[in-house]
C-alpha cells in the first residue's frame, strides 16, 4: 500500500535553543547519528572565529551588507545578539523544506519566536538547564570564556528562560543522549502528522 498521500512530504523545520552552555552542540551530535537534520546557514555581522569557514559556520557579512538584504526581506527573521545582527535567510530554510529536507535552526530566543509567527509549522524546542549552578559549573568548565563572558551569558540566560513560555516543548538537559532521543520522539511524531 502506498500511503504517501497521507503524510505532508514536507521537511520539518524546527528550533533548538537554550542558553550558552546547556549543551545544544552535543545533543545535535548525538541526534545526528539516527535523524537526519540539516543545519540551516545563518548570516551573522561578527567576525569569523579561529577555523570558522564562510558559508559553512555561517555567512559572514558587514553590517551595511546586511541591513541592505533587511531591507530586500532577505531573512525571515533577524535579531540583535552581543552586538551583531544574526538572520536567518528565507531561500535557505525554503531550499530545504521544499526538497523534503528537515531545516534546523540553531537560534536565539527572539529569532525563534519570529520564524514561528512567519512559519506556524515550525517546531520550537527549548532545552533549559537543571539549575544555574549547572550552567555555571558548564561554563567554567568549558574553559574558554573569560569572568566577565561567563557573567554575560549567565545574565542572558536569565532572559532566555524568560522565553520558554512561547517554546512547544520545553527539555531540561540532564543527560544528551536521552535528550536526543526524547528530541527524536518528538520529531518522528511531526513526521507522521496527516495532512487534513
Ligand atoms: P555565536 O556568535 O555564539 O555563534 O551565536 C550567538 C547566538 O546567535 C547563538 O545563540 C546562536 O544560536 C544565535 N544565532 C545564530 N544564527 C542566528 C540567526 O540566524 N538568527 C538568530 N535569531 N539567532 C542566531
Amino acid at each position: 500500500m502506498d500511503y504517501s498521500k497521507y503524510y505532508k512530504n514536507k521537511g520539518i523545520c524546527f528550533v533548538l535553543s537554550g542558553p550558552s552552555g546547556v549543551g545544544k552542540d552535543t545533543v545535535l551530535e548525538y541526534l545526528k547519528s539516527s535523524f537526519s537534520l540539516n543545519k540551516v546557514v545563518t548570516a551573522t555581522t561578527r567576525p569569523p572565529r579561529e577555523g570558522e569557514i564562510d558559508g559553512v559556520a555561517y555567512d559572514f557579512m558587514t553590517k551595511e551588507d546586511f541591513q541592505q538584504r533587511i531591507k530586500e526581506d532577505y531573512f525571515v527573521e533577524y535579531a540583535s545578539y552581543a552586538d551583531n545582527f544574526y538572520g536567518t535567510p528565507r531561500k535557505n530554510v525554503e531550499k530545504l523544506i521544499n526538497e523534503g529536507k528537515n531545516a534546523l535552526l540553531k537560534i536565539e530566543v527572539q529569532g525563534a519566536v519570529n520564524v514561528k509567527k512567519i512559519m506556524p509549522e515550525t517546531v520550537l524546542i527549548f532545552l533549559a538547564p537543571p539549575s544555574m549552578e549547572f550552567l555555571e559549573e558548564r561554563l567554567r568548565g568549558r574553559g574558554t570564556d573569560s569572568e566577565e563572558d561567563i557573567e554575560k551569558r549567565l545574565k542572558t540566560a536569565k532572559t532566555e528562560l524568560e522565553h520558554i513560555k512561547y517554546y512547544d516543548y520545553l527539555i531540561v538537559n540532564e543527560e544528551s543522549e536521552k535528550t536526543a532521543e526524547i528530541v527524536k520522539g518528538i520529531l518522528t511524531a511531526k513526521t507522521l502528522e496527516i495532512n487534513n
